[in-house]
């Protein structure tokens, strides 16, 4: 027996069952995005190493543990994205998107790689639904891009399941000073330290703040608030940012502990965040980037952006708001024809009906059997109408159309079958 060869482990198909509802979460949040006046970036999936280990960090989880890293047949060492930040800045720099400074928005939806331990909500493959935007320094911009978010889930009919949570995590120069203070505590309790700790204690100490031990979320607890060490204009800037939320009415938490697992972020980080998924709790990250662009080569320009994990967004919908989605058949219309006239009678007949009625979703039957036969697999097909094509229909320029989920039929003229089919299927 030849053995079967299945797909890798985190890496998920999505059937048509799904895709169906995919689609629909994800036109209904690009109309969204589209409504702030973002556009569309699409980017490589490979790309170059070193593009992420330096905009991510050497020391952060996901260069240290989780890339798809290989060499190509050149020896050039390349990557599957494990998100997707960095491509864009690459590319808005490559193509001189920077040149004049224009503030720049741009939203994205792809699949990212992550070695990662498949588990509900956390696989290898999965898909971000991200937004950047460039060239704005302001509180404004973060007020905006949350507030989107929040439309967001009110339209797909989640936003009861999940809470906002923020932080400032002050300038990169000011972390510094408080990565003195954290490395003292540090070593008070050095023998408390998981072994990935202790490494980061020497590498990247800050990183130690993002650890998913729950030991050593105990002992942060205890740990000096990076918060309390930020510099004044990060300050203002957050002050700003919650007092633009409070007037338009979006709830949030301060968490002083939220920090983000990559390098690049300063000031203003979020968070959204469901208690209904288990473990894997949060559904979008993001914060500023200030100093990305000019870290990959580019001009001093300020940066904000959030991804969407959308493998979570659609289990939340599927698990607190299933009228979100009512699955529909895939079939409009059977064409089923029985006689001896030619195979392309049928073939001319369904171009025709697809010309006048764009939106129908039309199939003929193929491989032949009786009209009982034919409805049969109409009906499993849960087609709405059937368009039946017999001998003396064909003969007399006519055909049979049949509403099968009444029963109810009729024999029209050919002409006539749009403004049947208009009528019936609205
Ligand atoms: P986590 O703490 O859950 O590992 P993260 O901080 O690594 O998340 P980000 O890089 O900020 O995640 O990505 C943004 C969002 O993408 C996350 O909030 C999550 O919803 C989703 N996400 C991240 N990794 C995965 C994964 N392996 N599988 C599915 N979704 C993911
Ligand atoms: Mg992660």
């Amino acid at each position: 027996m030849v053995k079967n060869i299945q797909s890798i482990r985190g890496m998920n198909d999505y059937l048509p069952i799904d895709t169906q509802l995919w689609q629909k979460i994800e036109s209904t949040l690009k109309q969204i995005l589209t409504n702030y006046a973002f556009s569309e970036i699409r980017t490589p999936i490979v790309e170059k190493t070193s593009l992420f280990s330096r905009a991510m960090g050497e020391i952060t989880d996901v260069v240290e543990k989780e890339m798809y890293t290989f060499n190509d047949r050149d020896g050039n060492s390349l990557t599957l994205r494990p998100e997707n930040t960095a491509s864009c800045v690459r590319a808005c720099i490559e193509h001189g998107l920077f040149y004049n400074k224009q503030p720049q928005r741009f939203w994205y939806l792809g699949p990212m790689f992550r070695y990662e331990r498949p588990q509900k909500g956390r696989y290898r493959q999965f898909h971000h639904l991200g937004a950047e935007v460039f060239g704005l320094n302001g509180p404004d911009i973060d007020a905006e891009l949350i507030i989107m978010t929040a439309r967001l889930w009110n339209k797909l009919g989640i936003a009861q399941h999940i809470s906002l949570e923020i932080n400032s995590i002050g300038s990169i120069s000011t972390r510094e000073k408080y990565r003195q203070v954290f490395v003292s505590f540090l070593k008070k309790y050095i023998d408390k330290l998981d072994d990935d700790c202790k490494r980061r204690l020497l590498t990247n100490p800050l990183r130690i703040l993002d650890s998913k031990n729950p030991e050593i979320q105990k002992l942060l607890h205890y740990a000096p608030l990076l918060t309390d060490y930020i510099d004044d204009n990060s300050k203002k800037h957050f002050t700003q940012l919650c007092k633009l939320l409070d007037a338009v009415g979006i709830q949030y938490q301060i968490n002083k502990h939220l920090v983000r697992g990559l390098d690049y972020y300063n000031s203003t980080v979020f968070e959204w965040i469901t208690s209904s998924l288990g473990t894997q709790n949060t559904i979008c990250a993001g914060g500023r980037y200030d100093n990305l662009v000019e870290q990959l080569g580019g001009k001093s320009i300020s940066a904000i952006g959030f991804a969407i994990g959308m493998e979570r967004i659609v289990l939340l919908v599927q698990k607190t708001n299933p009228d979100f989605f009512i699955k529909c058949s895939s079939v409009d219309v059977y064409l089923v024809a029985y006689g001896k006239f030619n195979k392309e009678t049928i073939l001319i007949l369904a171009e025709k009906i697809r010309d006048k009625i764009s939106n129908l979703k039309l199939m003929i039957h193929y491989g032949g059997g009786n009209f009982k036969k034919q409805l049969f697999k109409a009906n499993k097909y849960q087609a709405k109408i059937a368009l039946i094509l017999g001998e003396n229909e064909f003969q007399t320029g006519k055909i049979i159309i049949k509403d099968l989920r009444t029963g109810k039929q009729e024999k029209i003229f050919q002409q006539n079958i749009y403004i049947y089919l208009t009528n019936i299927l609205n």
